[in-house]
């Protein structure tokens, strides 16, 4: 049975769909089995995985309207497939936008997501979501369906105090909606070392969150910023690169730490 996660931070720009893609890339790599869910109207991991949201005949939202199955509505792109890296991917464009307000209408509205998940979780190891920057009803859907959040974050001055908003619903959600929900850990992205801020942050996430915050550590790459634009992962667009290498050795991470859930 699959094991889902989210990736999560109400902040936009810090790193979370650049993490999904290549972690699902990364997983794949290591011989999972991967759907990567694009729960963000903006679109940008279905893009970053090689599939043009333009051209998607069925997305999220059919799903979470319940007009689609996940079996109907997920595709793959060749292109990773052909490099060993091929995940599935259930794309998001536009439409989604809509589906927070048609929503607000329907029964069981924030566990839509998480029944369709059922029918195919056997097909997978790892289910990862990309999450909207927002706490909306797509988060939430998100939210309902997952054993675990990973939380992407830039070590900088305000990180922690953008993160009690996100704790707290992630607590509500335990409490009322999803038992299994917990924040698997913190993983530290774009990271430089050269700036002492960046390591003071990094030293406190640590006191404060202890073996929650990845041993892995994303530097700040440049291959990572210009795959999107190739319709890859940087995964796969520069595997030698520096933030490639720290994918892999984060997706191993993550194989690691699900053994012990
Ligand atoms: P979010 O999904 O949280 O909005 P993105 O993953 O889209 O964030 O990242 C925001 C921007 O930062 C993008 O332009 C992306 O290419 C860039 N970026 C993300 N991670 C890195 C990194 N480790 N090194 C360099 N650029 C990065
Ligand atoms: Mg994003």
């Amino acid at each position: 049975m699959a094991k889902i996660f989210c990736v999560a931070n109400q902040k936009g720009g810090v790193g979370k769909t650049t993490t999904t893609v290549n972690l699902a890339a990364g997983l794949a790599q290591l011989g999972q089995r991967v759907l990567m869910i694009d729960l963000d109207p903006q679109g940008n991991a279905t893009m970053g995985s090689g599939v043009d949201k333009r051209q998607l005949e069925l997305t999220v939202y059919d799903v979470l309207l319940e007009s689609a199955s996940i079996a109907e509505a997920r595709v793959s792109s060749q292109k990773l497939v052909d490099a060993g890296c091929g995940y599935d991917v259930l794309g998001a464009n536009r439409e989604l936008a809509g589906a927070e307000v048609e929503l607000v209408e329907v029964e069981r509205r924030e566990k839509r997501l998480r029944l369709a998940i059922e029918a195919v979780a056997d097909q997978y190891d790892f289910v990862l979501i990309d999450c909207p920057p927002s706490l909306s009803m797509l988060t939430l859907n998100g939210l309902c369906c997952a054993h675990g959040v990973i939380v992407p974050m830039q070590c900088e001055y305000f990180a922690l105090e953008g993160l009690t908003d996100l704790v707290n619903t992630i607590k509500q959600v335990h409490a009322n909606l999803n038992k299994e929900l917990a924040i698997i850990g913190l993983l530290r992205v774009m990271f430089d070392p050269r700036i002492t801020l960046q390591l003071q942050v990094s030293e406190q996430l640590k006191q404060h969150f202890g073996d929650k915050v990845f041993n892995t550590v994303i530097p700040r790459n440049v291959r990572l910023a210009e795959a999107p634009s190739y319709g890859v992962p940087g995964v796969v667009f520069d595997p030698a690169s520096k933030g490639a290498q720290a994918f892999v050795t984060f997706a191993g991470e993550m194989i690691e730490r699900i053994k012990a859930m």
